[in-house]
């Protein structure tokens, strides 16, 4: 589902990404966990396409994200054929950027009208759904200010699916969170993930990434340095780092 190949980030002179290879195949659940300033969020980023890589691929679909293949040479993509590759992919952040004069259910149906073009009336079921799956239907016509904030990262949560994502991306998305509220929105995550989504999530939840994921990447220093099953990572990681890490977040 998920190809990236040789995927480089440079911020001036220094990789931030260097040269990442990942697969991920549909229905998996991968945990990335590591360091800050290891990378994990400009991995994402580049995945979504916020931030464009500076060499390598990225195939979801075995459709490119920067660009169509013609006589050998890639000829970069329009604005409007980014934004259309881009909806494929949700993303939710760890700050809920949710639009604040809107209702739960306008933040959903917006996208589902405004990018895919669809009826008000269809859009607004839609959105229903989607704040049903996330247990936010009684707080449908509250605004942002209105909900706390474990309800307002469930409403993000359910305007990413409202467009049908083939693939998900969490950046930490409980990390702004009070502790009291981590619960629900990882509850939603893990129905989510039962529900076959394949997705991606960024975390410092190390419990939750052991039960959740089914697999997990430790990232150190713009690379991948353990891709392995969570049994095999929280008993028996094989690199010092993700030891260290291990033992300074358990
Ligand atoms: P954290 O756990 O703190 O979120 P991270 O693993 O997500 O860390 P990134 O945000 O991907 O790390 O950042 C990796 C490195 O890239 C950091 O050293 C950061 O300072 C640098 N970086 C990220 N974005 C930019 C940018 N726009 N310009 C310059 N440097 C950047
Ligand atoms: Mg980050």
């Amino acid at each position: 589902l998920l190809q990236v190949s040789g995927l480089s980030k440079f911020f001036g002179e220094v990789p931030v990404l260097d040269r990442i290879d990942l697969s991920v195949q549909p229905g998996e659940i991968v945990m990335i966990v590591g360091p800050s300033g290891a990378g994990k969020s400009t991995l994402l980023r580049c995945i979504n396409r916020i931030e464009h890589p500076s060499e390598g691929t990225v195939l979801i679909e075995n459709v490119n994200m920067a660009g169509e293949m013609r006589n050998g040479k890639l000829v970069p993509d329009s604005s409007v054929t980014t934004a259309r590759k881009r909806r494929r992919v949700g993303m939710v952040f760890q700050r809920f950027n949710l639009f604040g004069h809107l209702s739960a259910v306008d933040n959903v149906a917006i996208g589902l009208k405004r990018v895919l073009g669809v009826k008000s009336a269809e859009a607004k079921a839609r959105a229903d759904k989607e704040l049903a799956r996330v247990r936010m239907s009684p707080h449908a016509a509250k605004r942002p200010s209105q909900l706390s904030g474990g309800q307002q990262q469930r409403v993000a949560i359910a305007r990413a699916m409202a467009m049908q994502p083939t693939l998900m991306l969490f950046d930490e998305p409980t990390s702004a969170l009070d502790p009291e509220l981590v619960g629900e929105v990882l509850e939603v995550i893990r129905s989510l993930a039962q529900d076959g989504m394949t997705m991606l999530v960024v975390t410092h939840e190390m419990q939750f990434a052991r039960d959740v994921g089914t697999r997990i990447l430790f990232m150190d220093a713009g690379r991948i340095v353990e891709d392995t099953s969570p049994e095999t990572f929280f008993t028996n990681p094989s690199h010092s780092r993700a030891r260290e890490f291990l033992q300074r977040s358990l």
